[in-house]
């Protein structure tokens, strides 16, 4: 056989080898042993878990093992004067006053050093007010109450439900309407959604005390906008800092938000707006006894302390100036059974597995990095800080990333975010995998995906593109361009309709929880961890990247046309040059399809021709990358895919004319010369890929 062909044949001897040494007890301690103890960013136990691994890391015998540290400004609840919400009556006197730490369920997490619950960058202070009930406190939310209801934000304090949005938006939902406040709660329409008395520890829905933690805070340090936060940086003083989080915030458990929904009185919420507490639920604004008020105080502080990030390196044997990275975080909000660490333990036994390969002499072409962030969990701020340090470099060497935050919230199927680039790798390495279920006679990880969770006519298992931000991933994408993907086993959607399993960033995410109601076999740790590493490898492995270009041309073809069903009409009227779009689209697709039919003839022995191929097709990636960022958020230098402006969990495909189109349809705006604007600079955009991948050019 020729030398291509007598690699693929070792490379899936390689992809064997990786399964079968992948020990789910190895997965397990290492769960038990990173759930010891709180982990929040910027406390000892996340530094002791860091150093903890890096010394697993340098066991399993890496070339190279580093932390990265970063000096950031991070934000903390005051535990000796504590955050609280109150129902207060006109003399001051507060007849209710809402909980302050969650009550321990199970012995895992009966500690005593916990931080209580808060929601990180809301700033200190104390207002007092009537209260609005927001729903989920989405932007039509607001719309609605200010332009149905009439109601007038000033001076009111609203209370949001958990759920569909990422939180900070909420917040900033709420300042655009100039409200005062914000309460976020856990409805058990979110996170008991049958309404069972049989909550945590005897089920894995949310007890009535349970809280879910989070920061509403942005991407990054907030002192060192762009740049890393180096022992070198310069600061900005924190009042002239990008801080956007403007009104004091707090979140509460539906056990304490009873006693505020249901004095509520004024408009009857819509249905849709009800949640399953067994109340009427009213909008206000204000209580039924207008003499109550509602108060809330928030002493949060901030702290300039150190993140540290974990990297460890397996030098490529041929191109190691490739890099094909791993990344998941080892912060967490308390204990993080589930997320992150369910991730961080499948890391480690891959670095394990990986390690033990480079000592029997098997050696990647390409360079692997494994990476655990600190600092996600209060703003993807190790990542982010990590890929601003190394900007330069990802731009010209990295291949892709693939991050898995948390493993397994629940084992109904694979969930995957990817650039269209890495659909067919990912596709690929679940075909090698078998299916967790060695019940099923659907054998393989990919035959159970397209099962269980199939793509909408595709015939493919389903795939979203747009990452978004809210994991680690949203930096190396949205800023580097680095082709990548977020991916973990999750629960049926359609099942049940939330957006994050019912006890997210609670105290109650605990070892003990995660073996008894996630994943007790820990098939399906142990599945994620075969795919991440066989994946890993193969991309970091393979003469040439089984990149698909056509892909991508297809994505942006599938995107303009739904703007043409969408705004035609009104695109037609205004004059807006669809036709230099269309046409750019089609020269993206025609030149892809041409670029695809060169690589099947290639000599895959002619290493040079290969190399320019793969690195044609890793930079097509970064031809979509604009230096000037998409309108008004200069971080997100994506034109394509960006997080949403208005929840940043999601993705929006061409944000710059999707956003302007929503200010001119919703807010009456009169931007039709910025929406032109933003369709040529797409149109300059897509038509850069089509010449990138020009044979000549
Ligand atoms: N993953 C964290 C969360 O959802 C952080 C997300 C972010 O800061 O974007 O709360
Ligand atoms: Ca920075
Ligand atoms: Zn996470
Ligand atoms: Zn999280």
């Amino acid at each position: 056989p020729n030398s291509d062909q007598q690699h693929q044949h070792d490379m899936e001897n390689t992809f064997k080898r990786i399964m079968n040494d992948l020990a789910k007890e190895n997965i397990i301690s290492n769960l038990r042993n990173y759930t010891g103890r709180q982990r929040l960013s910027g406390t000892d136990g996340v530094h002791e878990l860091g150093r903890h691994i890096a010394q697993q890391w340098r066991d399993h015998g890496l070339d190279k093992v580093e932390v990265t540290p970063y000096e950031v400004l991070l934000s903390y609840p005051n535990t000796t004067d504590p955050n609280k919400v109150q129902i207060v009556l006109d003399n001051g006197t507060a007849v209710f006053t809402s909980t302050f730490v969650e009550k321990p369920l199970d012995p895992d997490g009966n500690q005593t050093d916990i931080i209580p619950p808060y929601n990180s960058f809301a700033p200190a202070g104390i207002v007092q007010g009537d209260l609005v009930y927001v729903n989920y406190g989405q932007i039509e939310d607001f719309m609605f109450l200010k332009n149905n209801l009439s109601i007038n934000f000033t001076n009111k304090i609203v209370i949001a439900r958990y759920g569909k949005i990422f939180r900070g938006d909420k917040v900033l939902n709420a300042q655009r309407f100039n409200a005062s406040g914000v309460i976020l709660y856990s409805d058990p329409a979110d996170v008991n959604i049958n309404g069972t008395s049989d909550t945590y520890p005897h089920s894995w829905w949310m007890p009535d005390t349970g809280v879910q933690r989070g920061t509403v805070g942005g991407d990054g340090d907030y002192l060192t906008p762009f740049y890393p936060a180096r022992e070198y940086a310069h600061r900005l003083a924190v009042d002239k800092s990008i801080i956007n989080i403007k009104i004091p915030c707090h979140p509460i458990g539906y056990g304490d938000a009873i006693h505020f929904l249901r004095e509520l009185g004024g408009h009857v919420a819509p249905d849709t707006w009800k949640g399953k507490l067994n109340i009427t639920y009213m909008i206000g604004p204000g209580f039924i006894n207008t003499t109550r008020k509602v108060k809330l105080t928030v002493n949060n502080y901030l702290k300039v302390v150190t993140v540290e990030n974990i990297i460890g390196i397996i030098k490529g044997k041929v191109e190691p100036d490739r890099y094909v990275l791993l990344g998941n975080h080892h912060d967490a909000w308390v204990f993080g059974a589930i997320d992150p660490l369910s991730g961080t333990a499948a890391l480690t036994e891959i670095t394990r597995v990986m390690g033990e390969m480079i000592k029997s002499g098997i050696r990647p072409r390409r360079t692997i990095v494994f990476c655990t962030w600190g600092g996600e969990e209060v703003g993807l701020i190790g990542s982010t800080e990590w890929v601003e340090e190394y900007m330069k470099v990802l731009y010209e060497r990295a291949v892709a990333y693939i991050n898995v935050d948390y493993a397994v919230d629940y084992t109904d199927y694979l969930m995957a975010g990817t650039s269209p680039l890495l659909q067919d790798p990912l596709y690929q390495a679940a075909k090698i995998i078998p299916n967790p279920d060695p019940t099923s006679p659907y054998r393989t990880l990919y035959d159970i995906w397209n099962k269980t969770n199939p793509g909408n006519g595709t015939g493919e298992p389903s795939i979203y593109y747009s990452l978004g931000s809210g994991s680690d991933m949203a930096a190396f994408y949205e800023r580097a361009g680095v082709p990548s993907i977020d991916m973990w086993y999750s629960y049926d959607f359609k099942k049940w309709n939330i957006i994050s399993y019912p006890l997210y960033h609670s105290a109650y995410e605990t070892f003990h929880m995660y073996t008894a109601f996630i994943d007790p076999s820990f098939n399906y740790t142990l599945t994620m961890a075969r795919l991440w590493g066989v994946l890993s490898w193969k991309l970091a492995d393979e003469f040439l990247l089984s990149f698909d270009v056509r892909r991508y041309a297809k994505a942006v073809a599938d995107v303009i046309n739904t703007f043409k069903i969408q705004y035609g009409t009104l695109w037609n009227e205004q004059s807006v040059n669809i036709a230099a779009l269309d046409s750019a689209s089609s020269n993206f697709t025609l030149a892809a399809h041409n670029f695809y039919d060169y690589v099947r003839t290639l000599d895959k022995n002619d290493s040079l021709a290969v190399r320019m191929v793969n690195d044609k097709m890793i930079q097509l990636e970064r031809t979509f990358i604009d230096p000037e960022g998409v309108p008004g958020r200069p971080i997100y230098k994506h034109v394509m895919f960006a997080p949403s402006k208005f929840d940043s969990y999601t993705g929006s495909s061409f944000p710059g004319i999707v956003d302007t189109m929503f200010e001119i349809q919703h807010n009456n705006a009169n931007s039709w010369e910025l929406l032109k604007q933003q369709v040529y600079v797409v149109t300059y955009t897509i038509q850069s890929a089509a010449n990138s991948l020009d044979p000549i050019g």
